[in-house]
Protein backbone atom coordinates (compact mmCIF):
# COMPACT_ATOMS: atom_id res chain seq x y z
CA UNK A 1 0.00 0.00 0.00
CA UNK A 2 1.19 3.56 -0.79
CA UNK A 3 1.10 6.62 2.04
CA UNK A 4 -0.95 8.83 0.93
CA UNK A 5 1.21 11.72 1.49
CA UNK A 6 2.68 14.24 -0.59
CA UNK A 7 6.79 14.08 -0.34
CA UNK A 8 9.35 16.75 -0.84
CA UNK A 9 12.48 16.20 -3.12
CA UNK A 10 15.49 18.53 -4.42
CA UNK A 11 16.16 18.83 -7.66
CA UNK A 12 18.77 18.13 -8.89
CA UNK A 13 19.34 20.73 -11.11
CA UNK A 14 17.73 24.06 -9.26
CA UNK A 15 18.13 22.38 -5.66
CA UNK A 16 14.91 23.56 -5.10
CA UNK A 17 12.51 21.30 -3.23
CA UNK A 18 9.44 20.37 -5.51
CA UNK A 19 6.34 18.27 -4.12
CA UNK A 20 6.55 14.65 -5.37
CA UNK A 21 2.49 14.20 -4.64
CA UNK A 22 0.52 11.30 -3.20
CA UNK A 23 -0.86 10.65 -6.91
CA UNK A 24 2.85 11.26 -8.68
CA UNK A 25 3.98 8.46 -6.70
CA UNK A 26 1.04 6.06 -7.48
CA UNK A 27 1.40 7.05 -11.29
CA UNK A 28 5.82 6.33 -11.27
CA UNK A 29 5.19 3.48 -9.26
CA UNK A 30 2.56 1.70 -10.82
CA UNK A 31 5.25 2.46 -14.09
CA UNK A 32 7.89 0.90 -11.77
CA UNK A 33 9.63 4.89 -12.23
CA UNK A 34 12.25 5.74 -10.19
CA UNK A 35 11.27 8.95 -8.45
CA UNK A 36 12.05 12.20 -10.24
CA UNK A 37 14.78 13.95 -9.42
CA UNK A 38 14.36 17.30 -11.18
CA UNK A 39 11.23 19.72 -10.65
CA UNK A 40 8.95 20.01 -12.84
CA UNK A 41 9.96 23.05 -14.25
CA UNK A 42 13.58 21.84 -15.01
CA UNK A 43 11.91 18.71 -16.76
CA UNK A 44 10.17 20.93 -18.72
CA UNK A 45 12.82 23.24 -19.46
CA UNK A 46 15.31 20.07 -20.19
CA UNK A 47 12.41 18.59 -22.61
CA UNK A 48 12.20 22.05 -24.14
CA UNK A 49 15.99 22.75 -25.13
CA UNK A 50 16.24 18.60 -26.09
CA UNK A 51 13.00 19.57 -28.57
CA UNK A 52 14.26 23.22 -30.33
CA UNK A 53 17.70 23.16 -30.44
CA UNK A 54 18.94 19.55 -31.30
CA UNK A 55 22.46 20.65 -30.75
CA UNK A 56 24.61 18.28 -32.91
CA UNK A 57 24.19 15.57 -31.15
CA UNK A 58 23.10 12.72 -33.49
CA UNK A 59 22.98 14.39 -37.16
CA UNK A 60 21.63 11.55 -39.21
CA UNK A 61 18.40 10.55 -36.82
CA UNK A 62 15.59 12.40 -39.79
CA UNK A 63 12.59 10.88 -38.77
CA UNK A 64 10.27 13.56 -38.49
CA UNK A 65 7.08 11.49 -37.80
CA UNK A 66 5.02 13.02 -40.36
CA UNK A 67 3.47 10.07 -42.63
CA UNK A 68 2.73 11.36 -45.98
CA UNK A 69 4.80 9.07 -47.88
CA UNK A 70 7.09 10.90 -49.23
CA UNK A 71 10.70 10.98 -47.37
CA UNK A 72 11.22 14.62 -47.23
CA UNK A 73 14.94 15.88 -46.57
CA UNK A 74 15.25 18.48 -44.00
CA UNK A 75 17.12 21.73 -44.49
CA UNK A 76 20.61 20.32 -44.47
CA UNK A 77 22.69 21.14 -41.35
CA UNK A 78 25.02 23.79 -41.96
CA UNK A 79 28.61 24.95 -40.27
CA UNK A 80 29.70 28.31 -39.95
CA UNK A 81 33.57 29.07 -40.62
CA UNK A 82 35.59 31.80 -41.42
CA UNK A 83 36.56 31.86 -45.55
CA UNK A 84 40.24 31.28 -45.55
CA UNK A 85 40.23 33.69 -48.75
CA UNK A 86 37.90 36.54 -47.71
CA UNK A 87 37.72 36.15 -44.44
CA UNK A 88 33.78 36.96 -44.74
CA UNK A 89 31.73 34.18 -42.83
CA UNK A 90 31.40 31.33 -44.81
CA UNK A 91 27.90 28.28 -44.40
CA UNK A 92 29.32 25.03 -45.00
CA UNK A 93 27.32 21.79 -45.46
CA UNK A 94 30.48 19.55 -43.47
CA UNK A 95 31.85 20.28 -39.89
CA UNK A 96 35.23 22.67 -40.50
CA UNK A 97 38.28 21.07 -39.07
CA UNK A 98 40.74 23.22 -39.19
CA UNK A 99 43.22 21.33 -41.55
CA UNK A 100 41.47 22.44 -44.70
CA UNK A 101 40.75 25.66 -45.96
CA UNK A 102 37.17 26.76 -46.09
CA UNK A 103 35.66 29.11 -48.97
CA UNK A 104 32.77 30.91 -48.85
CA UNK A 105 30.49 30.26 -51.70
CA UNK A 106 31.90 33.01 -54.05
CA UNK A 107 35.10 32.16 -53.18
CA UNK A 108 34.35 28.41 -53.74
CA UNK A 109 33.12 29.02 -56.99
CA UNK A 110 36.54 31.14 -57.82
CA UNK A 111 38.40 28.42 -56.90
CA UNK A 112 36.65 26.11 -58.79
CA UNK A 113 36.36 28.09 -62.06
CA UNK A 114 40.15 29.30 -62.01
CA UNK A 115 41.40 25.50 -61.44
CA UNK A 116 38.68 23.94 -64.33
CA UNK A 117 40.21 26.21 -66.41
CA UNK A 118 42.40 23.81 -68.95
ZN1 LIG B 1 14.64 22.32 -10.67
ZN1 LIG C 1 35.34 34.03 -49.33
Amino acid sequence: MYAETDKTLTCIDCNQEFMFTASEQQFYADRQFSEPRRCSSCRAAKKAARGDTGGGGYSSGGYSGGGNGGYDRGPREMFSATCSSCGREAQVPFRPTGSKPVYCSECFTNQRASSTRY
